[in-house]
């Protein structure tokens, strides 16, 4: 699989692994799974491991992650604001979300799609 972590990320010095919902990012100091948000249209990243704060993340192999606690993008701008449970790789966007995705839960997209 091409993956196209790199460019959009930067993260030229982890090693990636490229799985189609969640790629997961390794480094030194930290790791993390990003993936694509249906509701922004961007990538999202979610550390499991370095600095707090830190995502317990489970069913990456089997292209069904669940994330908890929830996850909150752009907190500080009501306009932008990204909020979502992913869980056994659906994401539910919470009601306190900007767009016309607020409230509804769908399917997370395969990363190297989009
Ligand atoms: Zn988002």
């Amino acid at each position: 699989m091409d993956c196209n972590a790199h460019g959009r990320f930067r993260y030229k010095y982890f090693k990636k692994e490229c799985m189609a919902k969640f790629h997961k990012i390794e480094g030194d100091k930290e790791s993390l799974y990003i993936f694509h948000c249906p509701g922004c249209g961007y990538g999202h990243h979610v550390r499991f491991k370095g600095e707090e704060p830190v995502w317990n993340v489970t069913g990456v192999e089997e292209d069904k992650p669940t994330v908890t606690p929830s996850l909150l993008v752009w907190q500080s701008r009501p306009e932008a604001r990204c909020h979502s449970f992913i869980r056994e790789g659906r994401i539910e966007f919470l009601s306190d979300c900007f767009r016309e995705l607020k409230g509804k839960t769908v399917e997370l997209p395969d990363f190297d799609k989009q």
